[in-house]
């Protein structure tokens, strides 16, 4: 049997394409474990959505075919929040905002804040609180 695999996929939906049924479809067409972190309508009715899908290369290949047939912007880095390095000046308010680590200080001397892109789970926290502007989303 094919070994599973997970992968982070940031999904932007014109208007016109929110109301498809795209996760229902990955679970039963694709056989894919579907975990949504975020899923956001704009006020422009755009959408935003950020999961993880698990399962087998094939049918994570199949299903990133299906989501392609749509009018659909895929981003499969993983990485849908950037820090501008040029803008952050390390105060480290970010810090304890982010629940997971992407964001911390490792080095008590310097107190440098690094940005871990893997660890990052897109809740926009750090947008929010950041009052340099150095963090944006990617979309
Ligand atoms: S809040 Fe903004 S400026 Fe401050 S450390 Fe975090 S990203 Fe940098
Ligand atoms: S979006 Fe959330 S998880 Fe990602 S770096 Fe910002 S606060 Fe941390």
């Amino acid at each position: 049997m094919s070994k599973t695999e997970t992968k982070k996929w940031m999904l932007f939906f014109p208007r016109c394409e929110c109301e498809q049924p795209i996760v229902y479809h990955l679970v039963k067409d694709h056989n894919l474990v579907v975990n949504v972190y975020r899923a956001k309508v704009t006020p422009n009715e755009e959408g935003y959505l950020v999961l993880d899908v698990t399962g087998t290369e094939e049918d994570i290949a199949s299903g990133m075919e299906f989501v392609k047939t749509f009018r659909v912007t895929i981003n499969e880095t993983g990485i849908g929040v950037m820090r501008d390095e040029k803008r952050c000046t390390h105060c480290g308010i970010c810090v304890p905002h982010c629940p997971t680590g992407a964001l911390s200080i490792k080095d008590n001397k310097t107190r440098r804040v690094e940005f871990n892109g893997e660890a990052c789970i897109e809740c926009l926290e750090c947008i929010l609180v950041c009052p340099y502007a150095a963090c944006a989303s990617a979309f």
